[in-house]
């Protein structure tokens, strides 16, 4: 089944059901008025002969024509090349070029007026703004068209043709484009739906960014598959905005990254959460506390760790309302269904025991097609037997479940031993004092590296210094595991999709210690 197919009977099923919400636009579409919007788009690409296989590219915060863009592109056959949003120009060139697009869709907002200014420096021509003459005409033009044609363009699609590029976060270095077929991302969004017991009553709030899969595939895709309704709050993540839509919508779902949940548990109070009942964490490790908290505070009693990677579609374990409590808050779940988890030892590529530390590799319908254009990152990453290998650290315990210790890149080696600061960050979130808290590994002549820990304070805590830090871990933690450095801090180097990027804090640290 295409995207397109499995929309469309969506369509039949739940045509007068609410499908989607911008609540920034203030806008609503049935499931009835969402396809012929799509179709209107599709038409218009169709009209501007938009092939079977051209790359269209999409660059705009979270709006409702993201949404159409989506659908439309999946209904022709075009790959959409999602193009994050924080990119500047020379990301910008990158994209363009090595996808080589044909038509980028584009947004002009008071917050996103440069993307215009951008365009323009790489000298890129195929644009056309949302909310201009260029979209306006776009949509008048697949309104006049004639829907045999679309039919037609259907008939050539087939479910594992690629759909969509998307770029990988860059958290650890330069983004890489997994290419992704239709199958990839349609069953990986219908699984966490089912699993999340999605129907046609969920209305799944999405504050994370549509240009990643946890907003595209686990949330665009995951509620259309099953009839829910898509709640678009802000274009960006607002969390006051993100907690009034949950409110007014009467949102049963939400997803974020930890640090969006971080943000929200702390205003939470002051909104009539009672609707919801679930929703996602997942992106980066969830806090064991900030995940206990999310279902007291927050009234998310049945809410859902995922691990996945933009590569694998993106989602390959996750947890269930059954698990337990200490389960879904300590591990990341069990493989979800159809998916094959293992961990082995990086060098010799052999599994390694239940709970000793390895890379987690993951095999089946969701693994990528490749990386756009880069058959030797492919083969790296995708051995022969189609197992992709993560780059993640993790263990698996006996019935299955499994835990991220860290990434392999993050990982330090002080003094001859191996030293995941996740573990680290999860005890000294502990301490009252600290809201916040990143650890990396910093260059030292003695030991190869040693640990700092960068924390941001609670409001109104005095600023924290490595002695009293040390103070408190001391006799807790092995004494090779206690940071040497600590630095205060208001926020961390981030992703658009809310990572912590541990490279530019390593970088800045360097600077740091001179
Ligand atoms: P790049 O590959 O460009 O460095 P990235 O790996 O951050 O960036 P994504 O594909 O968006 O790009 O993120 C996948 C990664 O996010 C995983 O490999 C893993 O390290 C991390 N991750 C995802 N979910 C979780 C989770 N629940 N717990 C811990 N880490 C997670
Ligand atoms: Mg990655």
């Amino acid at each position: 089944e295409t995207i397109g197919e499995n929309f469309e009977r969506a369509v039949a099923r739940f045509g007068g059901h609410e499908a989607l919400v911008d609540v920034a636009a203030g806008r609503r579409w049935t499931y009835a008025e969402l396809d012929a919007a799509v179709n209107e788009v599709a038409l218009g690409l169709l009209a501007r002969g938009v092939a079977k296989g051209d790359r269209v590219g999409i660059w705009a915060p979270n709006c409702a024509e993201w949404v159409l863009v989506q659908y439309a592109t999946a209904k022709i056959g075009a790959i959409l090349v999602n193009v994050n949003p924080a990119y500047r120009a020379h990301e910008l060139r990158y994209v363009v070029e090595q996808s080589g697009m044909r038509l980028l869709i584009s947004a002009v907002s008071h917050k996103t007026s440069d993307y215009r200014a951008m365009i323009g420096e790489i000298g890129f021509a195929q644009a056309v703004f949302i909310g201009e003459r260029g979209w306006d005409e776009l949509v008048a033009s697949g309104r006049r068209g004639d829907p045999a044609t679309l039919r037609r363009r259907a008939a050539e699609l087939a479910f594992d043709d690629p759909i969509n590029i998307q770029y990988t976060s860059g958290t650890t270095g330069f983004p890489k484009g997994a290419t992704l077929s239709h199958h990839n991302i349609l069953n990986n969004g219908y699984f966490v739906g089912e699993l999340l017991g999605y129907t046609a009553a969920d209305r799944v709030c999405l504050p994370v960014p549509l240009y990643h899969c946890f907003g595209m595939v686990m949330g665009n895709l995951g509620a259309t598959s099953h009839g829910a309704c898509i709640v678009l709050p802000a274009p960006g993540f607002d969390p006051e905005a993100t907690l009034r839509a949950v409110q007014e919508e009467r949102c049963t779902s939400l997803y974020g990254v930890p640090t969006m949940f971080i943000a929200e548990l702390a205003l939470s109070g002051a909104y009539g959460l009672s609707t919801l009942r679930t929703g996602i964490m997942a992106g980066s490790p969830c806090p064991v506390e900030v995940m206990k908290r999310v279902v007291t505070e927050m009234n998310m009693a049945e809410v859902a760790i995922c691990y996945g990677m933009t590569e694998t579609s993106p989602v390959s374990t996750m947890t269930r309302g059954d698990d337990g409590l200490a389960r879904r808050t300590e591990t990341v779940g069990r493989a979800m269904p159809h998916i094959e988890v293992k961990v082995v030892d990086p060098e010799t590529r052999l599994v390694v025991p239940r709970g000793v530390p390895g890379e987690l590799c993951t095999r089946g319908y969701s693994v990528m097609l490749g990386y756009w254009g880069q058959p030797d990152a492919t083969a790296e990453a995708v051995d022969a037997a189609r197992w992709m290998h993560t780059g993640d650290l993790a263990t698996m315990d006996d019935d299955g479940y499994v835990t991220i210790v860290g990434r392999i890149k993050d990982m330090v080696i002080r003094g001859g031993e191996n030293i995941y600061p996740r573990e680290i960050e999860e005890f000294l979130y502990g301490h009252p004092d600290i809201s916040d808290v990143q650890v990396i590994g910093v260059p030292d002549e003695r030991y190869g590296e040693e640990l700092m820990a960068w924390v941001v304070m609670r409001p109104g805590a005095e600023p924290l210094t490595a002695g009293r830090v040390r103070e408190f871990c001391a006799g807790r933690l092995a004494h090779y595991k206690i940071p040497r450095y600590v630095h205060v801090v208001d926020s961390f180097p981030m992703t658009v999709t809310g990572k912590i990027r541990k490279v530019e804090m390593r970088e800045r640290a360097a600077g740091l210690l001179g």
